[in-house]
């Protein structure tokens, strides 16, 4: 069963570090009054992680050809059903996630978005590369 029906609040838990991140700073944003304060909404997406399933088998990594020719039928089978599956990490195993409802925000916060993302993104590759100097 998949929950449609939901534009609602996101539970904390249900929110990566960085999103989480992103979200104090639009409040700090509202707060000042440098975009307009509004409601910011979630709505429940499939994980793309195990396509809506709550289970994958990401933790064995990707099986090779070599290794597939070395399984017997038996485990081949096991694979194939789901034997291997491990309950899915980014959604806690109930095969949905929650991502912000950025098209219902007023223009000047999707704006606040990019650029917070453009920012995070920049300063996440600068560091990047200042340890592929060594600093
Ligand atoms: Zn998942």
């Amino acid at each position: 069963m998949i929950d449609y029906d939901g534009l609602r609040f996101a539970k904390t838990s249900q929110i990566n570090e960085s999103e989480s991140r992103l979200i104090s700073s639009l409040m700090d944003a509202m707060q000042d009054e440098r975009i307009p304060t509004c409601d910011i909404r979630y709505e429940w997406v499939i994980c793309s992680d195990c396509r809506g399933e709550g289970r994958n088998s990401l933790h064995l990594g990707v099986i090779t050809q070599d290794s597939w020719n070395e399984w017997d039928d038996d485990k081949r089978d096991d694979y194939m059903s789901g034997f291997y599956d491990r309950s899915c990490t980014a959604c806690s195993g109930t095969g949905k996630v929650q991502e912000m409802d950025e098209e219902s925000l007023p223009e000047a916060v999707q704006e606040y978005i990019r650029n917070y993302r453009e920012d995070a993104y920049e300063s996440a590759s600068a560091s990047y590369y200042e340890r592929l100097a060594g600093c």
